[in-house]
C-alpha cells in the first residue's frame, strides 16, 4: 500500500498520522485571529493606539477584501525590528509571562500582523523619530519579501492589507456573499472615538473624500459621542459613575452614558471599555436590557457607553485569541452594583416625567367618563379611538368568540397604564427599598414581613439569575441556572408575584378603565353556571348569591377601590381594575370568576385577613392561566373542527383533503393561535424580567412542584 496515501475509510490498516506544513499551521492560526476585514481593522488601530497615535485614519476598499490601510503619527517601528516584524509571537508589549498580568497596552499576542500575512499582502511604511527617511517593506507569510526600500514618509507608521483571504476561498466566497464588512469597520472606529477621545479618528471608503466617521480630539466625552452619534442621542444621555465604596482602595470604577426614558431605538448600542479595552461582556449587556425593560417597559433598547476600570490582575484578558471577550474576577458583584446603579438613575431621572403623566391621566380619566354618559366612543389620552362598546352581556362559551370578554377590552386600557408605568414602578421600587417610608396600615406590613421570612434564599438566586430557556408545555418553562436546568410552574410563580404585587402596590396602583361597566351581578351568575356543585335548576339559588355578593361588594366599595383600585359604582358595576403589573393586563376571560371570589371568599371585615384574601383574589386572577381556548397546536387543532361528529358518520366519498381544511373553524383558530402565542411572548418579556426584579419566591415552592430541576 502506498504510504502517501491514506488507508481508504473503514477498512484495512488506519491512516498516517503527519505532521502539518508550519505555513498551513499559521494559516489556520491566522484564520482564527483575523476572522473578517473588520478585525483586521480593529487589531491596526490597536496598534496605532498602542503606539501613541493621535491621529489615526482608515481606508477601506471593497468591504476590506481588497484593501484596508491604517496610517498613523505614532511612534514608528524601528528599522532593526522590521525582518521579524510579521514573524508570529513577535511584540514589543510583553516579555514574560507575568507581564501578561498587568499589561495595559492591547496587544500582546504578537500575532496580528503575523496573522495578516499569512492570509493578505501586507506592506508597512514607517519612520521613527529622528530619521530623514522612513522605509518601506511588503511581508508574506511571515517574513520580508523584500528588503526594507528606504522612502519619504510623514511620522508614524502606514499599514497596508491587500486582497484578504486570497488564498482561502471558502473565506473570500461567504464574506463576499455575506454583507459588505465596511459598516462594521464604521461601527469599530465609531466606538473607539468615543472612547480615546484625544485621538482624531478618520474613517473613509477608499476613493471617497466624505469620511464617514470623523472625529476631532476632545476633552469631553460627551463632545465626543456627539460628533459620532449625534446630537440627538446626547441629548437622551445620563452621566452615570460607580466606584466601589467598600473596599479601602478603590478597585473596581465605572463611568459613563446611559440613555434615559426619552431615547428610542430598536437595538441596544453597548460600548464597553474594560481597562480601555473594547470588548463585549454579554452577561452585562444582558443584565442592563433587563433594568431597562423593567423600569422603562415601553422604552426603546438602551444606549450605553461604560468604561470599567480595574486593577489589570483582576482582568483575564488571555481567553479570547481576539481579545474580545474578557474574564473579569467577581463579575457577578460588579454586574450587580452597575445594575443597581443604572437602576436608581432611571428612577430618578424621570421624576419630572412621572408628575406630568399622572395629571395627564387623571383629566383623562375624567374626560373618558363624561364622553362614556353620552354613549359614544371613548376616547383614549393619546386620541386613539377605542372600540365601540358592545351592547351585549358576555357568553363564556370558549368556543364562541363573538360574546367573549376580551371584546370589550382591547385598545382601551392600554394607554391608560402605558403612560404610568414610571409612577407605580418608582412606588414598588420605593417601598421595596425603604418599607417605613410607605407608611401605612400595619396589617398589610405584617403580610409584607411575612413574604420577607418566607424567602427561600436559593430559589431567590435561580430567580434573579437564570436564563429564560423556553416554555415546555401549557403550564411550565423551562430555565437555566448556572448548569442546570429547572422547569418553573408559571402558573403558581404568576399567582405568588401577582400576590406580592398586589400586596407592594397597596393603595398605589393605576387605573384600567373598562370600556364598560360590568354588571358584578351577571358576572357572578356567568361563573356560577360553570359551577357544578349548584345544581342547572337551582337558578334562584344562584341569583341569591350572586345578589348577596353584589351588595358585600357595594358596601365595601369605597375601601376596595381607595387599596386596591377595584372600583364598583353605585348601581353595583365594576368599572376599573388595578394595574398590578405593568404592561399587563389579565385574562379577561376570567372576569366572572374573579367577581365571584371577591364577593364570596374575601373577608371584608377583618383587616389583615381581608388583605391577605383580596391580593390572593388578584393574584388569582392575574396569574399567566392557560388561555380558555384550548392550544391549537399538534393534536390541539382537532378541537377547532367545526363539526366533528358530521366527520364521524360518514359523506367519506367526500374529497376528503378539502374537507378536512374546511371544517376548522378557522376564525376561532386564529384567536386561540393568537392567545397562545401573546402568552408565550408575555411570559419571556412581562413575567420572567419582572420576576426578577420583584418576585421574593416563598419556601414552599422549592418543594410543591413550582421549581423542579429537570438535569444537569
Ligand atoms: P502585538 O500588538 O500583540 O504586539 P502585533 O502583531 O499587532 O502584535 O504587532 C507586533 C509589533 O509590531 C507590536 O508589538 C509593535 O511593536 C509593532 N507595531 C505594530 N503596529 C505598529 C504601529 N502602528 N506603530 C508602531 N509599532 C507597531
Ligand atoms: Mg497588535
Amino acid at each position: 500500500m502506498d504510504v502517501d496515501n491514506p488507508a481508504p475509510r473503514g477498512g484495512g490498516e488506519p491512516p498516517r498520522i503527519r505532521r502539518l506544513e508550519e505555513s498551513v499551521v499559521n494559516r489556520i492560526a491566522a484564520g482564527e485571529v483575523i476572522q473578517r476585514p473588520s478585525s483586521a481593522v480593529k487589531e491596526l488601530v490597536e496598534n496605532s493606539i498602542d503606539a501613541g497615535a493621535s491621529a489615526v485614519s482608515v481606508t477601506v476598499k471593497d468591504g476590506g477584501l481588497k484593501l484596508i490601510q491604517v496610517s498613523d503619527d505614532g511612534h514608528g517601528i524601528r528599522f532593526e525590528d522590521l525582518p521579524i516584524l510579521c514573524e508570529r509571537h513577535t511584540t514589543s508589549k510583553l516579555s514574560a509571562y507575568e507581564d501578561l498580568q498587568t499589561i495595559t497596552s492591547m496587544g500582546f499576542r504578537g500575532e496580528a500582523l503575523a496573522s495578516m500575512t499569512y492570509v493578505g499582502h501586507v506592506t508597512v511604511t514607517t519612520i521613527t523619530e529622528g530619521q530623514l527617511h522612513g522605509y518601506r517593506v511588503s511581508y508574506r507569510d511571515g517574513v520580508m519579501e523584500n528588503d526594507p526600500k528606504p522612502c519619504a514618509a510623514v511620522k508614524g507608521t502606514q499599514v497596508m492589507v491587500e486582497n484578504l483571504f486570497y488564498n482561502m476561498v471558502a473565506r473570500r466566497k461567504t464574506l463576499q456573499n455575506s454583507n459588505d464588512d465596511y459598516p462594521k469597520i464604521v461601527d469599530f472606529i465609531s466606538r473607539f472615538a468615543v472612547h480615546h477621545i484625544n485621538v482624531n479618528f478618520s474613517c473613509r471608503k477608499h476613493g471617497s473624500n466624505r469620511a464617514d466617521v470623523h472625529s476631532a480630539s476632545t476633552s469631553s466625552r460627551i463632545d465626543a459621542i456627539r460628533n459620532v452619534y449625534g446630537a440627538s442621542v446626547v441629548r437622551d444621555l445620563m452621566e452615570i459613575e460607580v466606584s466601589d465604596e467598600n473596599a479601602v482602595d478603590e478597585i473596581f470604577r465605572m463611568d459613563g452614558f446611559i440613555s434615559n426614558a426619552n431615547y428610542v431605538a430598536k437595538k441596544t448600542t453597548m460600548i464597553l471599555f474594560i481597562n480601555d479595552r473594547l470588548v463585549d461582556c454579554t452577561s452585562l449587556k444582558r443584565a442592563i436590557e433587563f433594568v431597562y425593560s423593567a423600569i422603562l417597559p415601553q422604552a426603546s433598547k438602551p444606549f450605553i457607553y461604560m468604561s470599567i476600570n480595574l486593577p489589570p490582575e483582576h482582568v483575564d484578558v488571555n481567553i479570547h485569541p481576539t481579545k474580545k471577550e474578557v474574564s473579569l474576577l467577581n463579575q457577578e458583584r460588579i454586574i450587580e452594583m452597575i445594575k443597581d446603579a443604572i437602576e436608581e438613575k432611571l428612577m430618578n431621572c424621570n421624576t419630572t416625567r412621572i408628575f406630568q403623566t399622572q395629571a395627564v391621566n387623571t383629566s383623562a380619566l375624567t374626560q373618558a367618563s363624561t364622553q362614556k354618559e353620552k354613549g359614544t366612543e371613548v376616547n383614549t389620552p393619546t386620541g386613539a379611538k377605542s372600540q365601540k362598546i358592545p351592547s351585549q352581556m358576555v357568553r363564556t362559551d370558549p368556543r364562541d368568540p363573538s360574546g367573549r370578554l376580551h371584546t370589550y377590552w382591547h385598545g382601551q386600557s392600554s394607554n391608560l397604564e402605558k403612560k404610568s408605568d414610571l409612577v407605580s414602578v418608582r412606588n414598588v421600587v420605593r417601598s421595596r427599598r425603604n418599607p417605613k417610608d410607605a407608611g401605612d396600615l400595619s396589617s398589610r406590613h405584617e403580610l409584607l414581613t411575612e413574604i420577607d421570612t418566607n424567602l427561600h434564599s436559593g430559589l431567590l438566586d435561580i430567580v434573579k439569575n437564570c436564563t429564560y430557556v423556553g416554555v415546555a408545555d401549557e403550564v411550565f418553562a423551562l430555565i437555566q441556572h448556572n448548569t442546570r436546568l429547572y422547569l418553573v410552574n408559571v402558573v403558581n410563580v404568576s399567582k405568588e408575584l401577582m400576590y406580592q404585587q398586589a400586596l407592594c402596590r397597596f393603595g398605589n396602583f393605576n387605573a384600567i378603565q373598562l370600556s364598560e361597566p360590568a354588571p358584578l351581578r351577571e358576572l357572578m351568575m356567568m361563573a356560577l353556571k360553570d359551577d357544578e356543585s349548584i345544581s342547572d335548576e337551582n337558578d334562584k339559588e344562584k341569583l341569591e348569591i350572586a345578589e348577596v355578593n353584589t351588595e358585600i361588594l357595594k358596601e365595601n366599595a369605597e375601601m376596595i377601590n381607595e387599596y386596591f383600585s377595584i372600583h364598583i359604582d353605585q348601581s353595583g358595576n365594576l368599572t376599573r381594575l388595578p394595574v398590578v403589573l405593568d404592561q399587563y393586563t389579565p385574562d379577561m376571560d376570567r372576569l366572572p370568576e374573579f367577581a365571584l371570589t371577591l364577593g364570596n371568599d374575601v373577608t371584608w371585615d377583618v383587616e389583615r385577613d381581608c388583605f391577605r384574601t383580596a391580593a390572593a383574589a388578584i393574584g388569582n386572577f392575574y396569574a399567566l392561566h392557560p388561555p380558555i381556548l384550548p392550544n391549537p397546536s399538534g393534536n390541539g387543532i382537532q378541537l377547532y373542527k367545526k363539526n366533528k361528529d358530521c366527520m364521524a358518520s360518514g359523506e367519506r366519498d367526500n374529497d376528503s383533503t378539502n374537507t378536512d381544511e374546511d371544517e376548522i373553524d378557522q376564525e376561532l383558530l386564529a384567536e386561540a393561535e393568537a392567545a397562545w402565542a401573546q402568552r408565550e411572548w408575555t411570559i419571556q418579556h412581562v413575567l420572567f424580567p419582572s420576576m426578577r426584579l420583584f418576585l421574593k419566591p416563598p419556601k414552599s415552592m422549592a418543594t410543591d412542584g413550582t421549581f423542579v430541576q429537570v438535569l444537569s
